[in-house]
Formats: structure tokens, sequence, C-alpha cells
């Protein structure tokens, strides 16, 4: 006779709602908007209850226009200024633009030393990120080659590079000590484990959405399309709205971190 398994409650793969909380919490994305359409909305709940967050993009999309005669450097700019407006609203601490290709994002050992520097200096409980293991959505959607780089740049950076003294050695003899980031939030996944009730936070979603100016087409309809993704989602925990992610849990020590 063997012992049945005991229960993870952080592995639950049913409806309940998420409310396990980090004390600090970084979001690593490719673009600039990246971020906004994704967790924007749990970000914005967590800061309100007190968490301190951290956002980090790889680039400052400077491919994103259809128009080949934009100066990319001019769009950069206006996209970190658009990005920096977002944040605000939905209340990050601060941003940090690592000016890396759009396009070319590619998870080699300079992106993975610039996260790690990125994470020993903030020192989150969690990170959030781009699932990078769907290629393609179950609608046909692909998911853009940067959202994988950047996903799976980021977890490579929280395991086991930010903990491991002899990774990047150089920067422990800068004063940037190892740090142990507890758990890894994917979103835009296709295998959620956690779904966070965003109903008080969903319109901050869609004010910083609005942000991105050269980015959205029809804001009138944004906002519409916005509920009824979160609204599907929500459903599933009988909420309002919700956003989910495929959550990791690397170590189990949560001292500096709170339960809502
Ligand atoms: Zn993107």
């Amino acid at each position: 006779m063997t012992e049945p398994e005991p229960v993870d409650p952080t592995a639950v793969s049913g409806p309940v709602a998420h409310d396990w909380r980090p004390g600090r919490f970084m979001v690593i994305v490719a673009h600039p908007d990246d971020a906004d359409f994704g967790p924007a909305a749990t970000a914005a709940r967590w800061i309100d209850a007190g968490s301190v967050g951290w956002l980090v993009c790889c680039t400052s999309g400077d491919q994103g226009s259809e128009d080949p005669e934009l100066d990319p450097s001019v769009l950069a700019a206006s996209r970190e200024t658009e990005q920096r407006a977002a944040a605000e609203i939905v209340g990050y601490a601060g941003v940090s633009f690592l000016h890396q290709p759009d396009g070319a994002l590619a998870n080699d050992l300079p992106l993975r030393e610039l996260l790690v520097r990125e994470l020993r200096t903030f020192r989150p409980d969690a990170v959030l990120t781009q699932d990078p293991e769907v290629v393609v959505y179950p609608d046909g959607g692909i998911n853009h080659t940067d959202h994988r780089a950047a996903g799976i740049a980021a977890v490579d950076a929280v395991y086991p590079a930010a903990r491991n003294p002899m990774a990047f050695p150089w920067l422990v003899r800068e004063g940037l000590a190892p740090h142990r980031v507890g758990r890894i939030y994917l979103f835009w996944t296709t295998a959620p484990n956690a779904w966070v009730d965003v109903s008080a936070t969903i319109d901050r979603k869609v004010a910083a959405l609005r942000a991105h100016a050269s980015q959205i087409r029809d804001p009138e309809g944004l906002a519409g399309r916005i509920a009824e993704w979160a609204g599907g989602d929500g459903a599933r925990i009988g909420v309002a709205a919700a956003e989910t992610f495929r959550l990791a849990v690397i170590d189990d020590d949560e001292e500096e971190s709170t339960s809502a």
C-alpha cells in the first residue's frame, strides 16, 4: 500500500480564485504594451493591496508600426513614453528598458545577464512573464518570437542564474548578491492553473492600454474586448473578471510575502 500523494494547494487545476500575493514582483516582457495586454489588472490588484511591482521591457518595440518610413528610434522613444504612462496608471514603482532589438530578441547570455542584474537589484518574490512554451494558440494565432524569447530568457534568468553566485560572478563583486525568486507566473498560457480575480482593477488595465496610443487602432472597442476575455476567465471562478496564469512554485518559502 502506498500513501496517497498530498494535495498541493498551489497546483490547483480547477476553478479556484488564487489569493496569494507577492510582497515584491517583477513583470518581464518583450515589448511595450505586452504587460498591459497581459497581467496589468493582477499587477494593479497586488499593488493596491501593498505589493511593490517593477516592469522590465526587453525591447522598446521599434518595429511596432506598419509605416516603413517611420524612424525606429523615434518610434521606440514614443513607445517608451507610452509605457511609462501606462505603468504609472497600473502603479509600478518603475520601468526598465533593456533596449534589445525588436523582432530579433534572443535568449542569449547577454540578455540573461541583463535580466539577472534586474532580478538581483529589485529582488522580487515572484516574476510574471510570457509563457514561452506556446507557439500556436488554439485559435491559430502565432505567439510572437520575441514573446517566446522574453519568456524563456526570464525563466532561465530566474533559475538558476539569479540565485547562483557562480553565474556572472562579476555581478557579485559589483555588490549584486544572488537572489532566489520563489515563483514564476506565466501569462498568455494555454495551461492555466491560477485564476486571479481582477474585477476591481480591470478598468485600470483598459486605461493602461489606452496609453499605448500608437498601438491601439480601436480604442472604443478595446474595453469591450478586454471585458469579454476577462469575463470568460472570471466565469471559471464565479467572478466578473479574471486573469489566468501557469504558476510554478520554485521555493515554498513565503515568509517575505502575504496571503490576501
Ligand atoms: Zn508584444
